[in-house]
């Protein structure tokens, strides 16, 4: 078996797994592996705070808390470059595109998980990021065209008064 092309490393949000060599699209890159729990099981270990579950269908769900899972380390993303895939019962990893070295790699833990574990303006995928900074950016805009508004305002208060000052001046 050929070495995993990517390797653990620091992320924005604690680790993450980053491509250490261009991979090819849609390649199988890993399993997600662990205890594999019934419903009750599973429902105690999400009780308990496990965030490492992922249900393979209504009556299976694996833990992949424990170290030896590396696709634990997979970071969620809106924008992923992977995705997950389901065979005999079993989980797997691929990718979506050609990465590039050094990237990322990512895949959408969906929408409850992202509603309910990370919360929807938590999340710190690079699309998330981008669209905050691109609002934080347009309030910025917002409150320096307000200040500049005013302060046309005050100035054009102070050059009418100046005026009529000067007019008042003038007719004395
Ligand atoms: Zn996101």
């Amino acid at each position: 078996m050929s070495r995993r092309p990517y390797r653990l490393g620091r992320s924005l949000t604690g680790l993450g797994l980053f491509a250490t060599r261009p991979i090819k699209k849609k390649s199988r890159i890993a399993e997600y592996t662990g205890r594999r729990l019934g419903i009750d099981a599973a429902l105690k270990a999400e009780k308990s705070g496990n965030r490492y579950l992922y249900e393979v269908n209504s009556k299976i769900t694996i833990d992949g808390a424990r170290h030896g899972n590396i696709a634990r380390y997979f970071n969620h993303s809106c924008n992923p470059n992977c995705d997950t895939f389901i065979r005999d019962k079993r989980v797997f990893i691929r990718t979506l595109r050609n990465i590039k070295p050094d990237e990322e790699l990512t895949y959408d833990y969906g929408r409850d998980y992202l509603k309910n574990v990370i919360g929807l303006e938590n999340c710190m995928c690079s699309r998330c990021r981008k669209r905050r900074k691109k609002v934080a950016a347009e309030a910025r805009l917002k409150r320096a065209r307000k200040k500049a508004r005013l302060a046309f305002k005050s100035v054009k208060k102070k050059t009418r008064v100046s005026r009529g000052r000067v007019k008042a001046k003038g007719r004395k």
